[in-house]
């Protein structure tokens, strides 16, 4: 059965696939983006040249208002049953070098983004009887990494919500896991990992891509992926 998706930060490098392979299983994608609504309008055109279904919406997922307000113009139109959390930023910095304001802000984009975002979704979504929630998480969160001590946490959180959150609803047809990527190829990765890092990172000596994460993806937010759920799957070429 075909849904309404919402993917926030669809303008980014993994959002973008995510939102490309959704409306491929035959999704309406609303492609969200904060500041770079002309890279989000463009997901939309490939997706409606490909003969699929999305439309662009944007809003900055730390400001409870005016996501609030985006997401009920959304919910006029009927529950939102499939909820990728992808917004993330990082900003990384050693620890004792790390400004208030670069905590605050990696945290509140991914924590209080992911309230902000999925609690005006969920009562909607619970009447409906049927919902997938997908929070991306990354490798930071489960083994550490030097230099993310703010990311490390604001992933962590993620985890710890999509476990609690997973049983909450679980008796409504709603399933909530996190996908957590080690390195994967976009502008937020290359500019902190070179060929020669990976090789050495990664057992599989080479980078992710955005459309194996979005496989994923695609995989939890199916019919046939209704008994998984409260879990953080790792996408990492076998980084741990
Ligand atoms: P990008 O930097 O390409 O994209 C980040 C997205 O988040 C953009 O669409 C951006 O929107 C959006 N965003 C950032 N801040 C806000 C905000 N305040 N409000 C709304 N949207 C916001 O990142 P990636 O595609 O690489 O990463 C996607 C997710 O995957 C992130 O959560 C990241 O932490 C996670 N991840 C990525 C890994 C990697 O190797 N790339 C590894 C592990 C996890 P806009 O540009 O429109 O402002």
């Amino acid at each position: 059965m075909k849904r309404r998706a919402l993917v926030t930060g669809g303008s980014g490098g993994i959002g973008a696939a995510i939102c490309k392979r959704l409306a491929r299983e035959g999704h309406f994608v609303y492609v969200h983006a904060n500041r770079g609504l002309e890279a989000a309008s463009a997901v939309v055109a490939d997706i409606s040249a490909a003969g699929g279904k999305a439309q662009t919406v944007s809003f900055d997922v730390t400001r409870a208002d005016t996501t609030q307000t985006a997401l009920e113009s959304l919910l006029n139109e009927g529950p939102i049953q499939i909820l990728v959390n992808n917004a993330g930023i990082h900003d990384d910095a050693v620890f004792p070098g790390m400004s208030a304001d670069q905590w605050h802000t990696v945290i509140n984009t991914s924590v209080d983004g992911f309230f902000n975002v999925t609690q005006p979704l969920m009562m909607p979504m619970i009447r409906s009887r049927w919902g997938r929630i997908v929070n991306l998480s990354s490798i930071s969160a489960i083994t550490g990494n030097r230099g993310q001590v703010n990311y490390a946490a604001a992933k962590g959180a993620l985890n710890a919500a999509t476990k609690s959150l997973a049983l909450e609803v679980a008796s409504r047809g709603i399933t909530v896991n996190a996908v957590a990527p080690g390195i994967i190829t976009t502008p937020m990765s290359k500019s902190a990992f070179d060929d020669e890092a990976i090789a050495r990172l990664v057992p599989m000596k080479r980078a992710g891509l955005p459309e194996e994460v979005a496989g994923l993806v695609a995989y939890l937010t199916s019919e046939e992926a209704a008994y998984v759920t409260a879990q953080v799957l790792s996408i990492n070429g076998g980084m741990i």
